[in-house]
């Protein structure tokens, strides 16, 4: 157990899962005064090296600024605010900072923001208990719901909060917890695969850049000075050990186009990890006491790089809900949630899909998929020529 002890009969919120969305909310929640537990599956070490998301929207900024959660990501966080699309017609910038509302990325690791929310969490005098797996979450239809732990030294942990917030992830136990009767799930594989990669080495170009080639996908994104993640759409099924470093850096070369726009900075690959592209979203994203946040409420797949920006916004709204509804009885928030959240879930979702065609186009030269990529490259020649439809690009780029 870390930081200091709540008796977990006083404990008002458990929050399962220490990702994005339960840390942001526990941190509000200790914010207003509201007694809470977060319960942690991992270990610290673990959570704090886990690299995942690294772009973070002009939202997502405001909420850790406003409540002094920004320090790391002011310090030390990039702004980007143009793209580029390579295809075999050359390449187009799009500088989406100055389209739409104007608003650019913040480009941060998710380990290092991680790393700084349970910092923060833990100097607030926040109860953080990694290694602590939540094994069930019963009674959600009673003023006491109970939360049982597995503690490190193998013993059961019993609460009985107020409310139990989701944020377990995409795996996690909360939404098995929602009978299939109470919400209706919306999922969707999007039959793209993706070969997620971390190099040691620096960005090879100023801009995120997404290559649309006929072997398939390539992105490469800065994360820090000395680490660059770059994708590789590869065969459904195909295992990272598929993929020596030689065979990489060539793939990448030959997609990005490296022969007429540029040599790619190569280094080792620290991480190399197969994604599926999946969208799983319920509704509603309450059940009794329960919420659901972030990817446990709605997974969505990374192409727009959406799901960390999602749980952050999901936090702030019910952390909204949750105070009044504590300090006062006021649960007038707190019965909105879904209706806050769903809609701005769908929008990313609609935008993350129209990303994946966009960038993916079928293999083959059958009649269907030579005229889907056509209709690829149709989308693509707007993009570069339509100032509106720039626009809402933009907005829907860096927008929640
Ligand atoms: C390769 C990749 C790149 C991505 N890039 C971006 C990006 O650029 N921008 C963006 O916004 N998003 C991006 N995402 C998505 C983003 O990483 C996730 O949406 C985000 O982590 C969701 O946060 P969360 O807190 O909901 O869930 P998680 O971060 O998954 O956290 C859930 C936590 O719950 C814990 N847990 C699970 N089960 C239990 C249990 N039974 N008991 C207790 N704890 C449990 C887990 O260990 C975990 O720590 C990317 C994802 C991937 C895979």
């Amino acid at each position: 157990m870390s930081g200091t002890a709540v008796p977990a009969e006083s404990t008002e919120v458990v929050i399962a899962g220490a990702g994005p969305a339960g840390l942001v909310l526990g941190n509000l929640l200790l914010a207003a005064g509201v007694r809470c537990i977060i319960v942690e599956r991992q270990s610290r070490a673990h959570v704090e090296e886990r690299a995942r998301a690294g772009f973070l929207a002009a939202n997502t900024v405001r909420v850790l600024t406003e409540n002094g959660l920004a320090d790391g990501l002011l310090k030390d966080g990039q702004q980007h605010d143009t793209c580029a699309f390579r295809t075999d017609a050359g390449e187009f910038l799009l500088n989406y900072g100055s389209l739409g509302r104007g608003e650019a990325h913040t480009v941060y690791p998710q380990q290092h923001l991680v790393r700084d929310l349970v910092a923060e969490f833990l100097a607030r005098g926040g109860d953080l208990r990694f290694e602590t797996p939540v094994t069930g979450i019963t009674g959600l239809t009673t003023d006491r719901p109970e939360v049982t732990a597995q503690s490190p030294d193998g013993a059961a942990i019993r609460l009985r909060p107020r409310f139990v917030a989701g944020c377990d992830g995409r795996h996690g136990i909360a939404r098995t917890a929602v009978p299939a009767e109470a919400a209706r799930r919306y999922r969707r594989d999007h039959g793209v695969t993706w070969l997620a990669l971390l190099a040691a080495a620096p960005q090879s170009m100023a801009a995120v850049a997404y290559a649309v080639h006929e072997d398939g996908f390539a992105g490469h994104m800065a994360r820090t000075p000395d680490i660059t993640r770059y994708y590789l759409q590869v065969p459904r099924g195909e295992s990272p050990a598929d993929w020596p470093d030689t065979r990489v850096w060539a793939e990448l070369a030959h997609r990005m186009r490296a022969d007429r726009h540029g040599p790619l900075h190569e280094g080792p690959i620290l991480e190399r990890r197969i994604v599926d592209m999946n969208s799983d979203v319920l509704d509603p994203i309450q059940y009794g006491r329960l919420f659901l946040v972030g990817d446990a409420a709605g997974l969505i797949s990374p192409a727009a790089a959406k799901g960390a920006n999602l749980a952050v916004m999901a936090a702030e709204i019910l952390a909204e809900g949750l105070v009044p509804a504590l300090r006062s009885g006021d649960e007038q928030r707190l019965t909105r949630y879904s209706a806050d959240c769903l809609p701005r879930i769908w929008r990313a979702q609609e935008f993350s899909h129209w990303m994946i065609d966009l960038l993916h186009g079928p293999a083959g030269t059958g009649d269907d998929a030579v005229f889907l990529r056509a209709l690829q490259q149709a989308r693509l020649e707007s993009l570069r020529t339509s100032r509106r439809h720039q626009d809402h690009f933009a907005e829907n780029y860096v927008g929640i």
